[in-house]
């Protein structure tokens, strides 16, 4: 899948951007999505054994969209390998079985049990078909014709029902979303990766509807009865069920390409087909590009069956985009651009997530994880080339180096909490555990792992391996071992790595970074009279707790000085004791390790290394002499060392004090969401905070000077985005002319609607105008979002909308989640965020709204995993005691009501508890360093006492 399904509890406790502030750029709000609410127990007859094995399986559906129901008929070609088998199981979770039958390899019926012939068990969702007699092993054909809901609410997954309008008029059309676990509820089947056959699909539909789509093309198409049609396509390639999917819709397509071997289409709901040109154009190239970068053509893959490349937009989808075998489905905002209504962000969005779906065509679609546990085979490849690959189809991009900023250093925030989860998670034994397990560790992670191993093997040998894997495994499955087997035979090929590390296997390097849960840090000691540099590894923990040991084979680069050497990644040296040294060179020089970021670890250093690492980048004539990506690694690094409590405080903001004359995108990009972290610790006392912000603003006075508040022709890339998260910022902090220059853009804007107010500077535009305005002024920009008919503009108005101050309007914002059905149930749960982002005093209305219709809220967005997650959402925010208490009494007077989601409660209140903690000890040192740093005239004004005083008051609480 395109987006992470994370367990918001884990989220939380790792501390990391649960609390986004003040940015999701990056729509990090997904990584906070998902949380099963179990259907299956721990147990093994989860598991299928693998006594049956499916070749061929032939699905016929009859589809009512209007009943939200179908008829069905599955047969399946199975091959039993165990001899004298009794019992025959496979998934189910239709709504009935009508029939099952058994004919042997000579076409004769095999006898079932009777009374008995079979039964259903809805806890691990299988069906058991009970044979008469013992049947020996050989080739049988099963039959089952059964009856199915096709669901209502996305969240349900499976083949479930969404709704459009086009020209007022409802409509409805059908699609599916069955990964991890959900094709079961369509059709009977060997619902687990590592059972791959052949299917062909047909489908009756209604006559008023266009041809229904699939993984194939329409092989076949016949007049059932007046008005119903029945499609039949063509076979798929040898593919795992939760690959297989269909769409019954009236939705159009737009061909992008004429030559009949290498179709490519985008489709959607009619009215918005001229928002399919970006993707289309971005996407043929993403294809040529893996085509040979992998050297093996998507358009072969078909076994000699025609491929097509279909991405369809789905108004109404649970993940971010699902990379079915030649249906692709997108959450429309993730596929549609409009030039005038998509911001860059966005665009880039669109670009990575095509690039991500395309890829798994060879990592999980030709090559499939032999079972969730290691889903990093499909998806940390998905997540590797969504940059990588895309940089090289559009080089402006620049997203080489957003592969730091948002891959490494989001897995390096997520591996830092208690509970991270290794790669090879081998806890992935039923439903929740697979589904937690689609998160950063599978993606980022296993991404940030995967660049380490290019850095370290080289590009070349890197791409050669995966060649070997790709080809050695294709139409079956991938092992770890298969990948590590791969990689060495490469690596074993190529001159260069031999010669530079003859001893080093790189299977066993990979492997310590798939078994091992978290990240390490590297503690680094330099002697600068001996030129010795003494290396030690351990796991890093945001608590500050001591780490049980643990052991990664860790490539160390590094550069000093007297060198500044930021162009070669390779590394030097494994780094695969507790310890080690390095012998560099005696002098009064800094040593600074991991350059460009290219190994996925923090690098924490003596004070004296620290200290002239500080000097060296406050001057603004050397600081650009580092590479932008290690400005970055040391922002980030420092901002958690502060949360760990690994540096001190001087140290740390000494070292951050370069930031204000920074004006590079990467390196502000690390620090934001941390500083803003921060910043919210000091919420419950005003005058600190207000300090903090003061802080922050002189930090900003400089790159916001430089960047200016217009668009220019000759803006790269990052700078543009740069422009978007700084401006979002300052403005959010107050910042005046930020203010003043979105607010004069909001006035013309409102003065007249063709004054459209540039793509780019929208979010914080129409937050400002928000923010700073009245009643009028939210219900202006919410006929905006009314009319709007491109979803990621409809996305950045409804968070803007959450800005309001007016309490009125936002009851009106929160209660439109509730029942306004253009705001789709992916949005919703996000606008209940938006509102406590776009002003933090709109906590008490957004908690009085969720105390008041919390058993609405779980109903009309989406289900309990939803609601889960805003009930998480709170708890950045809740940064005063009283908040707190009210919140924790409010969940312990509804615990009937709230069932399992008092636990999230609890862990919101834990959470909230520690955070206004960590304020308290930190406050009084920090609040010292910043007035001494800023020697702002204003700073000094609130003394010290102010600040003690508040904190003994909140202390003896
Ligand atoms: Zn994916």
């Amino acid at each position: 899948m395109g987006f992470n399904m994370l367990l918001p509890i884990l989220f939380i406790l790792a501390g990391a951007a649960a609390a986004a502030y003040p940015d999701d750029l990056r729509a990090d709000f997904e990584l906070a999505e998902f949380s099963d609410v179990s259907t299956n127990l721990d147990d093994p007859m989860y598991r299928l054994t693998d006594a049956v094995q499916p070749r061929t399986v032939n699905v016929h559906m009859d589809v009512y969209l209007e009943e939200a129901r179908l008829d069905g008929i599955v047969q399946f070609d199975v091959e039993v390998i165990q001899s004298d088998l009794t019992q025959i199981v496979l998934h189910q979770k239709v709504e009935r079985i009508r029939t099952v039958s058994i004919l042997d390899g000579s076409g004769r019926p095999v006898n079932l049990r009777f009374p008995g012939p079979y039964s259903t068990n809805d806890t691990f969702e299988i069906l058991l078909i009970n044979l008469a007699d013992p049947i020996p092993a050989g080739i049988y054909s099963i039959t089952i014709s059964y009856a199915a809901r096709i669901h209502v609410n996305q969240y349900d997954r499976g083949f479930y029902r969404g709704h459009y309008y086009l020209n007022g008029q409802k409509r409805y059309y059908a699609t599916t979303q069955f990964q991890p676990y959900y094709a079961r509820t369509a059709f009977p089947c060997f619902d687990e990766p590592q059972f791959k056959s052949t299917f062909v699909i047909s489908i009756t539909r209604d006559s008023s509807l266009q041809p229904s789509y699939s993984n194939m093309a329409i092989a076949e198409t016949i007049e059932t009865s007046p008005g119903r049609i029945r499609e039949t396509f063509h076979p798929t390639p040898t593919v795992s069920v939760y690959l297989i999917a269909f769409t019954v819709s009236d939705f159009i397509a737009t061909e992008l390409t004429s030559k009949s071997t290498r179709p490519f289409q985008i489709v959607s709901r009619p009215g918005v087909a001229d928002q399919h040109v970006y993707a289309s154009e971005i996407g043929v190239e993403i294809t040529n590009q893996l085509d040979d970068y992998f050297g093996i053509e998507y358009y072969g893959m078909g076994l000699g069956n025609p491929m097509k490349n279909d991405h369809l937009a789905i108004p109404d989808f649970p993940a971010g985009a699902m990379e079915n075998w030649g249906m692709v489905n997108y959450r429309e905002a993730y596929l549609l651009y409009d030039k005038a209504h998509t911001n860059l962000n966005n665009k880039i969005f669109i670009a990575t997530i095509v690039a991500h779906e395309l890829t798994h065509k060879w990592f999980g679609n030709l090559v499939t994880c032999f079972w969730w546990s290691n889903l990093w085979l499909n998806e940390s490849f998905a997540s590797f080339f969504e940059y990588f690959i895309t940089h090289m189809a559009d080089p402006t991009l620049e997203l080489e180096d957003q592969f730091v900023v948002d891959h490494v250093h989001s897995a390096l925030s997520w591996d830092s909490g208690a509970g991270a989860t290794p790669m090879n998670w081998t806890g992935v034994v039923n439903n929740p555990s697979i589904s937690s397990h689609f998160s950063t560790t599978s993606y980022a992670k296993g991404a940030s792992v995967l660049r380490m191993m290019e850095h370290f093997l080289g590009a070349r040998p890197f791409r050669q391996g995966l060649r070997y894997y790709l080809r050695e495994n294709a139409y079956g499955l991938g092992t770890p071992e298969d990948m590590y087997r791969a990689l060495r035979r490469a690596a074993y090929e190529d001159i260069t790595f031999s010669r530079m590390f003859p001893n080093q296997d790189i299977g066993e390097i990979l492997d310590s970074w798939v078994q091992n849960a978290g990240s390490p840090v590297v503690n680094v000691n330099v002697n600068m009279d001996t030129g010795v540099i003494s290396l030690k590894q351990e796991r890093f923990l945001i608590s500050g707790a001591t780490p049980a040991p643990q052991l990664w084979h860790i490539p160390i680069s590094w550069t000093h000085q007297g060198e500044l050497n930021f162009q070669s990644t390779r590394p030097s040296f494994i780094l695969s004791t507790e310890s080690a040294t390095i012998q560099g060179t005696p002098g009064h020089n800094w040593v600074l390790l991991n350059i460009a970021q290219s190994g996925l670890y923090r690098v924490n250093y003596d004070d004296h290394n620290w200290e002239m690492l500080a000097s060296y980048l406050r001057n603004p004539s050397t600081r650009t002499n580092i590479h932008k990506l290690n400005r970055a690694q040391i922002v980030n690094d420092v901002l958690f060392f502060i949360r760990a409590d690994k540096i001190s405080l001087e140290r740390a903001f000494d070292v951050l004090s370069f930031l204000e004359h920074e004006t590079d995108y990467y390196v502000w990009n690390a620090a934001i969401s941390q500083l803003g972290w921060i910043r919210n610790r000091f919420e419950h006392i005003p005058e600190a905070h207000q300090e903090f912000t003061e802080y922050m603003l002189g930090l900003l006075d400089n790159v916001v000077d430089h960047l200016g508040y217009e668009e220019r022709a000759s803006d790269s890339t990052s700078t543009i985005l740069n422009r978007m998260q700084i401006m979002n910022l300052a403005c959010n902090l107050g910042h005046s002319g930020c203010i003043s220059d979105s607010l004069s853009k909001w006035q013309q804007f409102r003065a007249n609607q063709t004054n459209l107010v540039p793509v780019n500077a929208r979010r914080y535009v129409y937050c400002v105008g928000l923010r700073e305005g009245n009643a009028q002024d939210y219900q202006f920009l919410f006929q905006q979002y009314q009319t709007s008919e491109n979803a990621a503009d409809m996305v950045v108005i409804l968070r803007a909308l959450g800005c309001t101050r007016d309490t009125e309007s936002l009851n009106h914002y929160l209660g439109q989640t509730l029942t306004n059905d253009r705001i789709r149930f992916h949005d919703r749960t996000n606008a209940f965020a938006y509102a406590l982002q776009g002003n933090t005093e709109n906590l008490p209305t957004v908690l009085q709204f969720l105390y008041n219709n919390f058993e609405k809220i779980r109903e009309e967005h989406g289900g309990e995993a939803r609601f889960l997650v805003n009930i998480n959402n709170v708890a950045g925010y809740l940064t005063n005691y009283t908040h707190i208490t009210e919140f924790q009494s409010w969940g312990y007077r509804h615990q009937a009501q709230l069932g399992s989601a008092l636990s999230n409660v609890d862990s919101v209140v834990n959470t909230a508890l520690n955070n206004l903690r960590w304020g308290n000890n930190v406050v009084p040192k920090v609040y010292g360093i910043i007035i001494s740093d800023n020697n702002s005239a204003a700073a000094v004004t609130t003394p010290f006492a102010i600040i003690f005083v508040a904190l003994a008051t909140l202390l003896f609480r």
